[in-house]
């Protein structure tokens, strides 16, 4: 079969590491990649989001199936325009259409869609321009702090928590009527908070089983002990030990069942990952949020510890046949660490030499923000590496990746040295 992947980033490496590993697979193809992911594929120079020029490669490269990694063409509709196209439409394409894609891409749709289907969430109401002055009345009956969140996708920036009324009722404000988020905040969804402990569980479905992957936790801040400015992910760990069988059947019991059959119920068909967010509060689990996609870096850290053959997995997702897909999950522990740019998550350092990477051998080392330029390999991104190890146990696993971080320099290399010692 030939494969090609759609995106650049540390999850799209981890998905071709996976896939290449396949004797199913015979050409792998990523567009547009990074330097990394041209050890296990072909990388190609066209954007995830150009369908015309993504059309042109899938017939001229005889694709078999499309794999689709980051959001932002699955909510443009990528698959709804292969499946309008007769030409390209037999092509499987892993990834929800736009409707589904919604679970993302419109935080009033989730949050409808889990109180139709009863999934345990934040209760919440959404306001636009017209019903500010009600959104505002609002604000108080949920207590304090309280949570805003535009409507569209702001590139994981436009939630707020609110610690006062008062900054509550200017950030609505701001959102609804000056656009703060742009179009984004044109509807903004008042939350109650939610205290508790992150992680995030990843489904695989077809649209009527699923299979239910490896739970992981990511650290969203900067700054070791979870401070500093939110970034895209400094590291994950997979599984998550507070994450375990009793809580992962409330999990499978309350949440994975009533999403994959309210999808059904709602005639929305949906092939492909699901990552939901989840707060653990008190033992009890509630969803932060969907993605139609899976994680980055989480990808990095569950990809590594599945068995099976990812695309024997996949083959059953585009033909409905999950159901008897054979599905193993490794014992061992899986960390990852990422490294970035100097500067980032603000303006950061470009177009610096990556040394070391040849140094690592206990790691898998994903690429994120690289490009290679003659024999050189650059950064080009704010996450550069993500370097991940299998061990038997989280604290060696953690020691490894760090120890492996380390061999890495660039000018301006950071990162976190703390990444999942909380857990321990
Ligand atoms: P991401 O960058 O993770 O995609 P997003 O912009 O899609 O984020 P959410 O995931 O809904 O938005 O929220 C971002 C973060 O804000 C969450 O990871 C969580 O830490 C916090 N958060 C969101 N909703 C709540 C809530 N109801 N209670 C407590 N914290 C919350």
């Amino acid at each position: 079969m030939n494969i090609l992947i759609l995106g650049s980033g540390g999850r799209e490496s981890a998905f071709a590491w996976k896939l290449s590993q396949s004797p199913k697979c015979e050409s792998l193809f990523i567009a547009p990649g990074n330097a990394g992911t041209g050890q296990y594929g072909t990388n190609v120079d066209i954007k995830a989001t150009d369908f015309t020029a993504i059309k042109q490669f899938v017939l001229a490269n005889n694709i078999n199936m499309v794999l689709v990694g980051p959001e932002e063409p699955l909510v443009k509709g990528v698959h709804d325009f292969f499946l309008a196209d007769d030409e390209i439409k037999h092509i499987p394409v892993i990834g929800p259409q736009a409707e589904g894609a919604q679970l993302e891409g419109s935080k009033d749709f989730s949050k409808q869609f889990m109180e139709r289907h009863k999934v345990p969430t934040a209760a919440s109401r959404t306001f636009t321009r017209e019903t500010l002055q009600e959104g505002i009345e609002y604000l108080p009956t949920l207590g304090l702090p309280v949570v805003l969140k535009a409507d569209g996708l702001a590139a994981g920036k436009g939630v707020l928590i609110c610690l006062t009324l008062e900054e509550a009722q200017l950030e609505l404000a701001e959102m609804l009527t000056n656009a703060k988020f742009g179009a984004a905040s044109s509807k903004v969804v008042i939350e109650q908070f939610l205290q508790g402990i992150e992680l995030s569980v990843f489904v695989l479905t077809d649209g009527n089983s699923y299979k239910v992957l490896p739970s992981a936790k990511d650290y969203k801040r900067i700054g070791e002990g979870d401070t500093g400015l939110n970034t895209g992910g400094m590291g994950s760990v997979s599984p998550v030990p507070f994450a375990d069988e009793e809580f992962l059947k409330k999990v499978e019991e309350r949440i994975i069942i009533p999403t994959v059959e309210g999808l059904k119920q709602d005639n929305i068909p949906y092939k492909g990952f699901i990552f939901i967010g989840l707060m653990n509060c008190g033992g009890d689990p509630y969803v932060i949020e969907y993605n139609c996609r899976m994680g980055d870096p989480e990808t990095e850290s569950v990809l590594p510890r599945i068995e099976s053959d990812l695309v024997d997995l996949l083959e059953g997702v585009a033909e409905g046949t999950l159901i008897d897909k054979q599905f193993t999950i490794s014992n061992k522990v899986a960390a990852t660490i990422v490294c970035v740019a100097g500067g980032y998550p603000g303006e950061y350092l470009k177009d610096k030499t990556i040394t070391g990477i040849e140094n690592i051998r206990d790691s898998i080392v994903f690429h994120a923000g690289t490009t290679k330029v003659g024999e050189d390999v650059l950064t080009a991104g704010g996450r550069v590496l993500a370097i991940t190890t299998l061990q038997d146990n989280l604290f060696d696993a953690l020691q490894h990746a760090t120890a492996d971080a380390s061999r890495i320099y660039y000018d301006g290399v950071y990162f976190r040295k703390d990444i999942g010692f909380d857990l321990i």
